[in-house]
């Protein structure tokens, strides 16, 4: 039954509804059809002897008599004069005779006398109509199935067909072919459905596209500086003597960017499956973004950079210091990577009621509208060329979302091309 087709299941629950139906007409007209009748007599003597009671000490009690007989065919004869009417004997095609209910009833007259009264009705034996409806409900039976059927046929063909579209429109998909369209008509259900799978076929198609282009600058950012350390360690290597500092430095450079590389790829992938844990303490937020700041500052210092922070008190959150470290400096990073000529990023930490805000300001190019969007996913680079200064996994932007999701904050952008951008974060403080 588990395995049956939809079509065949519908068939099957109609008939079995069908068929249910016909077995409480057949017991209702057939079997119970007899009983039903003797009962509804039953209950209409009853009735007339309560007439009968009421109306006992009526001058026209004779007239009310004899339109009970004429209306309700119950003969009502005093007790003493009653004798029952002559039945016709058995023949050929009446073989039972007629059931009759005969009751007896006593009341007590205005003048104390008791009258008896019998009350005598007869119950047609309903034999012939019971074989009439036999027959009538055979061909019921018959018209509800092929009923059924069509049904079946007609609503499997509303249902199930565009189900089976959409599964093998899935399956194919399922084997990586995203450019399938999934065009669900009919139901609400199943439109919804098509258009869930149209939009899921197109993130699949957008991350594997994002998936791709990473493979390629991720070998690529791979490659190059591992080239790099390998020509210049075979240098030193052969010419000892001939080792300057440049060259160490460049070692140290690119083995840091390689490490980098390596450790956001790391990170994104430990944050979405999940296996790393908050660590969450009580900690001095404002302290420790001056201490991030502070690191990066004198980093850059010697390049021109700048980078301020406004704040009016020092506060504590309850989180993970290390995590929401790492999203803040990816944030200052992006910032000073992006930032305009003035080379200036501020960070400012704002607090209104128990939420703190901290945006990290510049001036630079900023994001188009059409980009915006799309700068929290995974991989999403604005600049597609690759560039070597301004280098990036698009995985930086993605990281800071998922560490501020996990602590239940907010983040956002706003920013204005040609002016720069204003990223932010939100998140409970402890009061
Ligand atoms: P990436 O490693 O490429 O920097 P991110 O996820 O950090 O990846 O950022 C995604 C994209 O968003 C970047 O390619 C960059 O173009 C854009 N972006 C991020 N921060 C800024 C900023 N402050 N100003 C302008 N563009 C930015």
């Amino acid at each position: 039954m588990d395995k049956l087709k939809l079509q065949w299941r519908i068939f099957v629950f109609l008939l079995g509804f069908c068929l249910l139906l016909i077995l409480i007409l057949w017991m209702f007209q057939t079997t119970f059809l007899s009983d039903m009748y003797r009962f509804t007599r039953k209950i209409e003597i009853d009735k007339a002897i309560r007439l009968v009671e009421q109306e006992i000490n009526n001058p026209t009690l004779k007239d009310i008599l004899h339109e009970i007989e004429l209306t309700k065919e119950i003969m009502v004869r005093p007790t003493q004069d009653f004798a029952p009417p002559v039945q016709p004997a058995p023949g050929r095609f009446n073989h039972r005779q007629p059931e009759t209910i005969t009751q007896v009833q006593e009341f007590v007259l205005q003048d104390g006398s008791v009258l008896s009264l019998t009350f005598y009705a007869m119950v047609t034996p309903v034999d012939a109509t019971v074989s009439t409806l036999k027959i009538q409900l055979i061909i019921i039976t018959g018209i509800m199935v092929i009923l059924a059927t069509i049904l079946a046929a007609i609503i499997s063909k509303h249902i199930s067909r565009p189900i089976e579209q959409i599964n093998k429109g899935a399956k194919t998909l399922a084997m990586g072919n995203y450019e399938v369209k999934f065009h669900g008509k009919g139901f609400l259900e199943i439109e919804e459905l098509s258009d869930t799978l149209n939009t899921a076929a197109v993130e699949l198609s957008k991350v594997e596209g994002q998936r791709r282009e990473l493979m390629a600058n991720i070998s690529h950012d791979l490659r190059t500086p591992l080239a790099l350390i390998y020509s210049y360690a075979e240098m030193m290597h052969d010419f000892p003597q001939e080792v300057t500092p440049e060259q160490s430095q460049i070692i140290m450079d690119e083995t840091k960017r390689l490490t980098s590389l390596v450790n956001d790829v790391l990170d994104i992938s430990n944050i979405e499956t999940g296996t790393e844990k908050l660590n969450k303490t009580n900690y001095n937020l404002t302290a420790s973004l001056q201490k991030t700041i502070n690191r990066i500052g004198s980093l850059v210092k010697n390049e021109g950079y700048q980078l301020d922070f406004v704040y009016d008190k020092e506060i504590y959150i309850l989180a993970d210091e290390v995590k929401i470290t790492q999203g803040f400096y990816n944030l200052l990073l992006n910032g000073i990577t992006h930032c305009g000529s003035d080379k200036l990023v501020v960070v400012k930490q704002i607090l209104k009621d128990n939420i703190v805000r901290i945006e990290v300001i510049d001036h630079g190019e900023g994001i188009s509208e059409s980009n915006l969007p799309y700068i929290w996913d995974r991989y999403y680079k604005v600049d597609k060329k690759h560039k070597r200064p301004i280098m990036g996994t698009g995985l930086g932007l993605s990281i800071v979302k998922n560490i501020i999701e996990m602590h239940d904050g907010e983040y956002g952008v706003e920013s204005q091309l040609g002016k720069g951008s204003t990223f932010w974060f939100r998140l409970e403080i402890v009061k």
